[in-house]
């Protein structure tokens, strides 16, 4: 990758901090859920990172979307997704957002209280509707259940109130918390998710989707195969194959963590001299880069996230290192991307690199103090293509059609993607 990095630099001779989006990668994700859990339907969370070619690459492959507001649910429309491949999963809807599904024919939608059900019954009383309820790993990079989520057994008083209201309930959703570090924890959801299925019966519902949310890992946490093992197993025993009830998730960071690369610039340094009494090794510096916590790393502050700068040189052309801390780029003293870090004495100019930077980044960073969001490269390398030729015709997808950039191995820019693998998903969307 760090040769793609640096054609990039030469290609672009730019000083501005920028990402490489290594579509592959998404690829790659989708074909180890699909190996991993061919019972579950991803429905790709949309606020993770809402990137277009990340989108269009999802859509393409087949994944249904998770959207939380109405901006979302237009831009997936805008794909040519179906409606019916989309979930409004946030229990808590402001009401033009309702409408706006409605129009767009979005039905499926989760809830958690009683006054969503009677904001709903006025708005799109036609809705499909999941009651989410609340089940907690006991460790997560970020909990959810203190906001969202009714206790299971308080569930079937909110499908008393659906029923009086003639509201059409299908299924139970929960979301464990993101990046759950508690694999057996979807075997506690997925057994209560299981009584209230049984408890629907007496309210004259049959239910027939089980929602199994979010939390699974991108880069760190636990092991996608340890908590697919457990989902797998769980599933089989509650709801065993041609029971008729559809499974699907909502995985967000899963798909897109590890596609992102963050390339930044020192652009200031600072030494900080060693005081009396200390050795010349206690030297330290401090890195000015041009990117911070109100841009990208912003998911050091809202997604509790600990990253690792790399240097672009190669490291051990390098005698010593040094405990650094590294800064973005604005004037505020909390804009620290990473304290104490092993580096050795760069100079400015020289480039850090960030991986595995694509979950909840981009989509929440900010201009403060005039700063832009980084511009995205997009590359897919050879294995990637291998991988998409699995999904179509031999025949109908000749030689010609293969991206230059694939062929090469190396980035490439967005237009250059564009072409190349739009022609890929229409094909795929066709045989679908
Ligand atoms: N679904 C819902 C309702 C969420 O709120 C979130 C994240 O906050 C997700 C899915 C995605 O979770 P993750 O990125 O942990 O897969």
């Amino acid at each position: 990758m760090k040769t793609v990095f640096t054609n990039i630099l030469e290609e672009k001779a730019t000083e501005d901090a920028f990402y490489v989006c290594n579509l592959g990668e998404i690829i790659k994700k989708h074909q180890e859920w699909k190996t991993c859990m061919p019972r579950v339907k991803p429905f790709y969370a949309v606020k993770c990172n809402d990137d277009s070619k990340v989108l269009e690459t999802l859509a393409g492959l087949g994944t249904g979307f998770d959207c939380a507001s109405k901006a979302e649910i237009s831009k997936v429309i805008q794909l040519g997704v179906h409606p019916s491949d989309i979930i409004f999963a946030n229990p808590t809807k402001q009401a033009s957002h309702v409408r706006a599904a409605a129009d767009a024919g979005v039905r499926t939608m989760t809830f958690d209280n009683e006054n969503e059900l009677h904001k709903i019954k006025k708005l799109h009383p036609e809705a499909r509707l999941v009651v989410r309820i609340r089940c907690d790993a006991e460790m997560a990079q970020c909990q959810l259940g203190m906001k969202f989520g009714v206790l299971v057994e308080d569930a079937p008083n909110l499908l008393a109130v659906s029923k009086e209201l003639g509201l059409n309930v299908v299924g139970v959703s929960f979301h464990v918390g993101s990046g759950c570090m508690d694999p057996p924890v979807f075997h506690r959801a997925i057994g209560a998710a299981s009584w209230l299925f049984n408890v629907a019966r007496e309210f004259g519902y049959s239910f027939t989707l089980l929602d199994i949310g979010g939390g699974f890992p991108g880069n760190t946490g636990s092991s996608i195969v340890e908590i697919a093992d457990i989902v797998n197993k769980s599933v089989d025993e509650y709801f065993p194959k041609g029971c008729g009830v559809e499974i699907i998730a909502e995985p967000g960071r899963y798909y897109v963590a590890s596609a992102f690369t963050l390339v930044t610039q020192i652009h200031s340094k600072r030494d900080v001299k060693a005081t009396s009494g200390e050795t010349a090794s206690s030297k330290s510096f401090m890195y000015y880069i041009n990117d911070g916590v109100y841009g990208s790393f912003n998911c050091v502050l809202y997604d509790h996230a600990v990253v690792h700068p790399e240097t672009l040189r190669d490291i051990t052309s390098f005698d010593n290192l040094y405990e650094c801390s590294v800064w973005g780029p604005t004037c505020d003293g909390l804009d620290q991307v990473c304290s104490n870090v092993m580096l050795p004495e760069l100079d400015m100019g020289d480039w850090l690199v960030f991986n595995n930077m694509g979950a909840y980044t981009l989509v929440a960073a900010g201009t403060f103090n005039g700063f832009p969001v980084p511009r995205i490269q997009y590359i897919a390398l050879k294995e990637a293509w291998a991988t998409l030729r699995e999904f179509m015709d031999e025949d109908k997808f000749v030689a010609d059609n293969v991206p230059i950039f694939m062929k090469a191995g190396v980035g490439c820019n967005r237009d250059a993607v564009g072409w190349g693998l739009n022609d890929v998903f229409e094909h795929i969307k066709n045989r679908n």
